[in-house]
């Protein structure tokens, strides 16, 4: 499936930053837009449905997992995330540049159903950052906390799977990165083909 449109796939351990970054590219970056998952998980403070989630009960996501709605689908840190095929299929056939926020096991998931997805994986500089920016965050309990950061020496471990590693170490360094990631996507042979047709006409190429 080559789709005019290029999927981004984002993963890293919770509180590395990845929202933050997405969230900042988005901003910068008005051709991009972020697919909105479905979860079991309850809202946090200033989260609203259909914004960061489609927060789902239970029973609705199973529903969804037995109606074949979801592209991929995977359990983290206890609770249930989803990709739904509404969410990426037709904007990525019209063109559009679409990114995942997703864990690692959706990443490779997706890789699977799209070769040319792109899967990039952010790292944070340290176990000890990573554990101060949870804490910061001020959004999990201390348990929740503790399992996330045991679940983040098995994420990082998948880094090895992904296209590119970027290290949220200096929040606009990472962001800068994201973007050349994105921009060197743009310059592809067959997106330029498409994008600059009149050169590649003028240029016999077409
Ligand atoms: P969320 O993006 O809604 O999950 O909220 P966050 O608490 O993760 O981030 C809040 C805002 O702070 C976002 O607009 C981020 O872009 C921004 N932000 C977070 N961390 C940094 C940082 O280290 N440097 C800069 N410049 N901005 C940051
Ligand atoms: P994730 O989506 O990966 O769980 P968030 O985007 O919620 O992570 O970020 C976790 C916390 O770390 C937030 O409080 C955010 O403001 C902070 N943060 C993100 N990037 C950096 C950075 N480069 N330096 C310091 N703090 C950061
Ligand atoms: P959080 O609860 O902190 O928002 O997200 C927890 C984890 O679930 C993160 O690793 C995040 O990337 C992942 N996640 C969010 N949406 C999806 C999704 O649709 N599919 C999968 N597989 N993982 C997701």
């Amino acid at each position: 499936m080559d789709y005019p449109g290029n999927l981004f796939v984002v993963s890293a351990p919770s509180g590395t930053g990845k929202s933050s970054l997405v969230k900042a590219l988005l901003e910068i970056d008005s051709r991009l837009q972020v697919s909105v998952s479905h979860t079991t998980r309850k809202p946090r403070g200033q989260e609203e449905h259909g914004r960061e989630y489609w927060f789902t009960s239970k029973e609705e996501f199973q529903a969804m997992i037995e109606r074949g709605d979801f592209f991929e689908h995977a359990e983290v840190h206890g609770n249930c995330y989803g990709t739904s095929r509404q969410a990426i299929e037709e904007r990525i056939k019209g063109g559009e540049d679409v990114v995942l926020e997703i864990d690692w096991q959706g990443a490779l998931q997706i890789k699977k159903i799209f070769p040319n997805a792109i899967l990039i994986f952010i790292l944070p500089p340290s176990y000890e950052e990573l554990l101060q920016r949870l804490n910061r965050r001020g959004e999990d309990s201390p348990e929740v906390i503790e399992l996330r950061m045991s679940n983040a020496r098995i994420e990082v471990a998948q880094a090895q799977f992904f296209d590119f590693v970027v290290v949220n170490a200096l929040f606009e360094t990472a962001l800068f990165d994201l973007k050349t990631i994105v921009h060197a996507q743009r310059l592809k042979y067959s997106a330029q083909r498409r994008n600059k047709s009149a050169v590649f006409k003028a240029l016999d190429l077409l």
